[in-house]
């Protein structure tokens, strides 16, 4: 169980498909120490979620939870999940835009276009089969970090490059806008 370091945009890990984990190995040490260590490195680096990839581990295993987040203040809470092997399914055709940013992205934030509802079916840490849907704000915190096992980035999403911000010049000029919105979202979805 350990701190590990997170490692940042030009890494090639970041950008493979990670492996699936066969269902039998997730009680494994393996598996179990990486989800420790999953957890662990989330929580120290206050993100509200974190792929393997992020630590360099290419492996289909992600963690998210949320509890009065400081990156992220306006995030309504998710307990803790642990994702193994997950497969997303967008539910309709609704979308939000979202601000998002990312630990592997350091001081660069930017608009990207979300589902306001998702499937999300995956293993658990026992390895037991668990689906759940995640609406409003929420669904865009799964599909951000469930992304990152296909190789994906935020930033490859950012539809209009002009809304790219370092994190202080969006506190400053976007955050009072954003928030007022996303307080909506939340409103409409509970989450
Ligand atoms: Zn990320």
């Amino acid at each position: 169980v350990a701190v590990r370091e997170i490692v940042t945009i030009g890494h090639p890990v970041l950008r493979q498909r990670a492996a699936e984990v066969a269902p039998e190995d997730v009680a494994g040490p393996e598996v179990q120490g990486l989800i420790d260590d999953l957890l662990d490195t989330m929580r120290a680096a206050h993100g509200a979620g974190l792929a393997a990839p992020q630590i360099a581990v290419p492996r289909r295993v992600a963690v998210i939870e949320v509890d009065h987040n400081p990156r992220y203040p306006y995030k309504p809470p998710i307990p803790l999940r642990v994702l193994v092997n997950p497969v997303v399914t967008l539910l309709d055709g609704d979308r939000f835009v979202n601000n998002e940013g990312c630990l592997s992205v350091p001081d660069l934030r930017g608009d990207v276009a979300r589902a306001t509802s998702v499937e999300v079916r995956s293993l658990d840490r026992d390895g037991r089969p668990q689906v759940e849907v995640w609406r409003g704000l929420s669904a865009g915190t799964f599909q951000h970090e469930l992304d990152h096992l296909d190789g994906t980035l935020f930033v490859d999403r950012v539809d209009d490059r002009r809304t790219l911000s370092t994190w202080a010049q969006f506190e400053r000029w976007r955050r009072a806008e954003f928030v007022a919105r996303v307080d909506a979202l939340v409103e409409r979805f509970g989450s």
